[in-house]
């Protein structure tokens, strides 16, 4: 599937970007042709636009869902050809276009000592996503525009980020789901701003509408049909992990590092970055648990309680 584009309706396809560091890309070809989430591979959003009889700077807009590098990947590259506009919600548009604050927003401020190692990353495998540009036209929560007649409705669903948006297409039903994605690895909200709260009641939201189906940002089959179901089994993850780590704690584990000591979310801790993530994910999980008067942290010391 890597690499090929599915149609959603006679408008609507998906470029398949699957796993990070690419994204799935929704395509809307009707009176303009349209990109939302441009981080599939360049190569195969130009491949598809040729069978269209379409070039890249045949593009008239780009609908960016939040401002992670795997989602933004080529917008500023894609405006600069094409001369597009941009598009994103008002909490996503001032990072875009000043990119020392979207490093900030996503926890690496100055001075962060996984910082060099996450623009590394990012300029290795999201190569301009970095690059500086400017939104043109700046969305609110449950605003409709038009996609080159084509209707889309923002809907805001923060806790991966606080920036993340789904888009719904009004005429066929879908939605695209962004990074609301239903993969087996489950919810991310490796940010010290993300929130596993928020995650759950963006994940809910999703759930009580329906829809002909849910595009997903990385899933290599893009469409969920019984998106309750797979949302279901998508939420469960943040209680599974939240037991592993109630269990290490159960088990002796005193410090943040003891905890850490095996991979909980992601299988190998190698890399610097997802172990920065991966911390970001247990802090927010431990603070849930203090929460819930389950733990109590003494000075970076976590001990469960017990009734
Ligand atoms: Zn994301």
């Amino acid at each position: 599937m890597q690499g090929k584009a599915v149609q959603i309706t006679p408008e609507i396809y998906t470029i398949i970007g699957g796993k990070f560091p690419l994204c799935n890309s929704v395509l809307v070809i009707s009176d303009q042709v349209s990109i939302i989430d441009p981080g599939c591979r360049l190569e195969d959003l130009r491949t598809f636009l040729h069978t269209k009889n379409l070039e890249q700077n045949d593009i008239d807009n780009i609908v960016l869902s939040h401002i992670h590098p795997d989602h933004i990947t080529h917008a500023a590259r894609l405006k600069r050809v094409s001369d597009c506009k941009i598009w994103a919600n008002e909490i996503t548009a001032p990072l875009f276009d000043d990119k020392e604050k979207m490093k900030n927003f996503l926890g690496f401020h100055p001075g962060h000592k996984i910082r060099p190692f996450w623009e590394a990353m990012v300029n290795n495998k999201m190569y301009g996503a970095l690059d500086e540009s400017e939104v043109d036209y700046i969305l609110a929560d449950r605003e409709r525009f038009s996609l080159g007649g084509i209707e889309g409705t923002t809907l805001f669903t923060p806790g991966h980020t606080p920036d993340h948006m789904c888009i719904e297409f009004a005429e066929s039903n879908y939605i695209f789901g962004a990074d609301i994605d239903c993969t087996d690895f489950g919810p991310y909200y490796g940010h010290p701003n993300s929130s596993i709260e928020d995650f759950k009641r963006s994940i809910s939201l999703v759930m009580s509408k329906s829809y002909e189906g849910l595009i997903s940002g990385h899933l290599l089959e893009p469409i969920v049909r019984d998106h309750v179901s797979a949302l279901k089994s998508y939420r469960m993850h943040f209680d599974l992990r939240e037991d592993f780590i109630l269990m290490r704690i159960s088990k002796g584990a005193r410090s943040i590092d003891e905890i850490m000591e095996e991979p909980i979310i992601y299988k190998s801790l190698s890399d610097f970055v997802l172990l920065q993530f991966e911390r970001w994910m247990v802090e927010h999980h431990l603070n849930s648990l203090i929460q819930k008067e389950l733990v109590r942290n003494d000075n970076g010391i976590y001990r469960t309680i017990r009734a």
